[in-house]
């Protein structure tokens, strides 16, 4: 059974059904047995822990949110709180489901005809392909709705694609990698399912990241990669509808946001009630306590808002401006929340093994990739004031 988790401080969790309850207990024991006492191995070597593919296609991590087999009705709220549970043990492995299940698998489910959500998505849910989601190139990130270089020219059956992405999250070790790329003809952004092995495709990691280390990032070359009709993204006709796939995925982030601000806060109540100065434990000075409930607020205020953005995709009317304004709020308070739990630990919190360090580092990619705080502010701008204020 789920035990409540402290810092959820006013329980939200309490509104999961009895089998989601069920579901995110068994996730929590996975979680903290066998994926945090690894984590700052690996973050240290920049390695990634592929054992826990098999482990996570198990509990059906994967699978949440897009197979019509799925064993319960699992909610966005639901999801929501398995993204947070993930980002509490480690930001990186809340990136690796994103990259799999919200971007790899959302893009099929989202912009893939039913046969290609048929033939990709019950083989990612299990872990038996693993998927990467290149949007962003060298020249192209928060532009990347109208700037991409990448083209796909149409020669009878087939597509030949052609340029650079740079950022892909597993495009080291992935099977596909979905390709986002102009299409000569009409200059409409289209999606395409690149096998990873296909001739002129190369993917070559980004080396020396300070955040995210477990996360393998990579750049992307595209040489005459020639893709049959039947692997373009057949409901994917402009930009657009790649944006309904990065409006569901923002506010998985901002989930995985009030997850990593956990982590770093019980890390740091575990420290303070620990360590002694001036005779008594830190957590009993009153400046400690002031970093420790401000660290609460912001995450229970935080929490308060995605729950409600989830709720508003359940209920069907959730809009690009509200999971954006769940993004840029949740991250934004996070950065200030790992920065106060950091600062409880006074010289032990930048060393990896105290467990705050990673955490911090690990908040200031989650504040900037899938939209930077400026670009979610800006599609919030523009809902308010009907200004369009990116150009
Ligand atoms: P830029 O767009 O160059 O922005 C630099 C700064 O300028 C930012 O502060 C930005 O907000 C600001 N700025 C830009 N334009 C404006 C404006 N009009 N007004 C005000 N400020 C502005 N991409 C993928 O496609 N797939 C992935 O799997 C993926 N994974 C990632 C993982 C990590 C760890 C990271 C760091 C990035 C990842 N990305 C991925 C890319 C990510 O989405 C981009 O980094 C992000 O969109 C920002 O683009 P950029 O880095 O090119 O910054």
């Amino acid at each position: 059974s789920l035990e409540p988790l402290a810092s959820d401080f006013y329980g939200y969790e309490s509104m999961l059904t009895d089998q989601e309850k069920t579901a995110l207990a068994a996730i929590r024991t996975y979680l903290e047995n066998e994926v945090k006492p690894v984590v700052n191995g690996h973050w240290e070597k920049a390695t990634f822990p592929h054992e826990i593919v098999k482990g996570l296609a198990d509990l059906d991590v994967y699978r949440f949110g897009w197979d019509e087999t799925k064993p319960f009705d699992n909610s966005a709220v639901f999801r929501g709180f398995v993204a947070l549970e993930l980002g509490r043990i480690d930001a990186s492995v809340a990136t690796h489901v994103g990259v799999q299940n919200g971007l790899a698998m959302g893009a099929i489910s989202v912009t893939g005809s039913d046969e290609q959500r048929a033939e990709w998505l019950p083989r990612m849910a299990a872990g038996e392909i693993v998927g990467a989601f290149g949007l962003t190139e060298p020249t192209s990130g928060s532009d990347s709705a109208q700037g991409l270089k990448t083209t796909a020219t149409r020669d009878g059956d087939e597509w030949v694609l052609n340029g650079e992405k740079r950022w892909i999250g597993h495009a080291t070790f992935s099977d596909i990698t979905v390709i986002w790329a102009k299409d000569t003809a009409d200059n409409q952004v289209k999606g395409f399912i690149v096998p990873t092995d296909t001739a002129g495709y190369r993917a070559t990691k980004i080396e020396n990241k300070q955040s995210l280390r477990i996360v393998q990032n990579a750049d992307i070359t595209l040489t005459d990669v020639r893709i049959p009709e039947s692997l373009r993204l057949q409901n994917a006709n402009s930009f657009r509808d790649t944006a309904k796939v990065l409006r569901l995925t923002r506010a998985e982030v901002a989930w995985a946001a009030v997850g990593n601000s956990i982590g770093a806060y019980e890390a740091a109540l575990r420290y303070t009630k620990e360590r002694v100065q001036f005779g008594k434990p830190i957590a009993s000075h009153q400046l400690i306590q002031d970093l420790l409930v401000k660290s609460i607020g912001n995450i229970t205020a935080s929490l308060g808002m995605v729950v409600r953005v989830s709720q508003m995709l359940d209920q069907g009317i959730q809009r690009d401006e509200h999971s954006a304004l769940a993004k840029a709020y949740a991250t934004a308070r996070m950065r200030e929340t790992v920065a106060w739990c950091r600062e409880a630990l006074g010289g032990n919190g930048i060393v990896l093994d105290y467990d705050v360090a990673r955490h911090f580092a690990d908040a200031e990619a989650l504040y900037s990739y899938e939209g930077t705080r400026e670009m979610n502010t800006l599609i919030v701008g523009r809902a308010l004031t009907g200004f369009a204020a990116f150009v």
